[in-house]
């Protein structure tokens, strides 16, 4: 029998429980991942709603003095308006002072808008602040289930990780070379026995003359209906111990197949 060739089937063994162990696992570690992202998102928008906040409402501030400021001005013009004493001294502060009232209507203007744009932003930095909160509220409540979720299969993860690094290394590397090309190709299941003349994967007939290479495990061959790794049942053998009953996950992703 050849030793890579069963530890190539073993290897497929511990991916499949792998496989089957984070599937079980639902889409709560997808989720969590997911919600991890938006929170880090949210916060980041939030941060430049805060930053646009505090730029509006500088703004706002240094209007508001400059209004004092003309204010202040135009009370001092209308004061020398009755100081002057040539017509060309009046005309001259007439000019100062209608240019400063014409200023200080635009900064009334604005300070109006900039009062409408403090409290619209103020407004929104506020929602997605609350938006925040109740997303790092879920999140850290779909933590905890995760934590627990975990707790329950991370130690079966952990052995069965170090149980496929052994068997890893006792696999020659054109074999993991096909095994890694036809197993995200066919399902995760890229080996299978030969059972009854049939492939283990299709349930196709394999050639009488193959099978009969195939029976004592020194060799593989590559079905010609599905493409996966057949070995000889004396292989599955070795490693089950006993016949396994045929996957029935198998047969039904062997039917999406062929409608493709
Ligand atoms: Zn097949």
């Amino acid at each position: 029998m050849n030793e890579s060739l069963l530890h190539l089937y073993e290897l497929q063994k511990i991916d499949s429980q792998l496989d089957e162990l984070i599937e079980n696992r639902g889409e709560l570690p997808q989720r969590v991942d997911d919600l991890r992202q938006m929170v880090l998102e949210q916060r980041a928008r939030l941060q430049d709603a805060d930053q646009h906040v505090a730029e509006v409402d500088k703004r706002s501030s240094e209007v508001h003095q400059e209004i004092i400021e003309l204010r202040e001005k135009v009370e001092k013009y209308k004061a020398q308006q009755f100081d002057v004493k040539t017509t060309r001294e009046y005309d001259a502060i007439t000019f100062q002072l209608e240019d400063g009232q014409k200023r200080l209507a635009r900064h009334v203007d604005e300070s109006a808008r900039l009062g409408l744009e403090l409290e619209q932003t103020r407004t929104e930095a506020s929602s997605m602040k609350e938006d925040l909160l109740e997303m790092e509220t879920d999140l850290a409540q779909q933590e905890v289930t995760l934590k627990s979720l975990m707790a329950e299969t991370e130690e079966d993860e952990k052995q069965l990780l170090k149980k496929r690094a052994a068997t890893l290394k006792l696999v020659r590397p054109n074999h993991i070379g096909m095994y890694d090309r036809v197993r995200p190709a066919k399902n995760g299941i890229a080996v299978v026995p030969v059972r009854n003349g049939v492939c283990g994967g299709c349930f196709n007939a394999i050639p009488r003359q193959l099978v009969l290479e195939l029976k004592k495990g020194d060799k593989h061959a590559v079905c010609e209906y599905c493409g996966r790794i057949v070995v000889g049942e004396v292989i599955s053998l070795a490693v089950d111990g006993e016949p396994q009953p045929m996957p029935a996950q198998v047969a039904h992703n062997e039917e999406e197949e062929e409608s493709e």
